[in-house]
């Protein structure tokens, strides 16, 4: 690579980190949270597992709403040519969302990947929780929510609300791994969402629970405050949509007060989805 290119790459990523570290900074003065009390019957995963071999899984319109946050108007989606077919006709399946997504290059997170994290679960799940992106543990085994934060995500469903985990079904936003876990661009965002809707589509679960300012931000359309919408019923496309916290977020601050308000929402999404 000549020095130019390298020069451009390092520009690059400095720019991705400094977008990572400055939305940090926001959610952290938005939540305005910052004392730590572990509660006793909990425990918040100490590190990752290990990470088997990668994945050789190969893992793909009608719009969602556009955020205000993470998707940009000016963001290119799907490239013409390349409607996905569930945009006009019927509900797809999920395999067929995964196949049409394929070995996508869509956009530039696939440079980065070793695998697809297209999605975990139940296909007829009544409950389907979305977050932002895969970590580098997901990432590794193409699966979501499989690291630290997947581990307290999964004793939130099955400790807090007393279903298995293989009972639900679990995605993200954009299905390949944003360099240095930071928040996906709107480009990316952008390209990956009909995937997303085609998703929800092949579901059709009866709520959906968003973890996190992004995924509720995108679903909802609008830049929202994750701290005052969190716990309060939302609608996405007419099925009933609980934003809580992300478990990335609740490791951090892990507080009486943040545990027992994603232990609330769950349980609302849980009774509303059996009502
Ligand atoms: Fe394709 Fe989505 Fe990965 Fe981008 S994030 S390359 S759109 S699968």
């Amino acid at each position: 690579m000549s020095d130019t290119g390298e020069a451009s790459e390092r520009t690059d990523e400095a720019r991705a980190l400094l977008a990572s570290a400055s939305a940090l900074v926001r959610e952290l003065v938005e939540e305005d949270l910052s004392d730590f009390a572990r509660l006793p019957d909990i425990e918040i995963p100490q590190q990752d597992p290990p990470a088997r071999e990668a994945s050789a899984q190969p893992a793909t319109r009608a719009p969602l709403p556009s955020s205000g946050v993470v998707a940009a108007e000016s963001s290119p989606g799907v490239p013409p040519g390349d409607e996905v077919p569930w945009a006009q006709g019927a509900a797809p399946s999920l395999t067929e969302v995964r196949a049409h997504l394929g070995e996508c290059t869509r956009c530039d997170l696939c440079r980065g990947r070793q695998s697809i994290v297209f999605g975990d679960g139940n296909p007829d799940a009544d409950l389907m929780f979305i977050g932002e992106g895969p970590g580098e543990q997901e990432d590794l085994r193409g699966l979501p929510f499989v690291g630290r934060a997947g581990e307290l995500l999964t004793q939130m469903i099955e400790k807090g609300i007393g279903i298995p985990r293989s009972e639900v079904y679990i995605c993200n936003i954009v299905k390949c791994r944003p360099p240095r876990n930071r928040n996906p661009l709107p480009p990316e965002v952008s390209a990956c969402q009909p995937f997303l809707e085609g998703q929800i589509r092949a579901v059709a679960p009866k709520v959906i629970v968003t973890l996190g300012k992004p995924a509720a931000s995108l679903l909802l359309g609008r830049n929202v405050a994750i701290t005052r919408l969190r716990g309060t019923w939302q609608e996405f496309q007419g099925i009933p949509l609980m934003p809580t916290f992300h478990p990335a977020y609740l490791l951090r601050q892990y507080t009486i007060e943040n545990r027992s308000a994603v232990w609330q929402d769950l349980k609302a999404a849980l009774e509303r989805s059996r009502a």
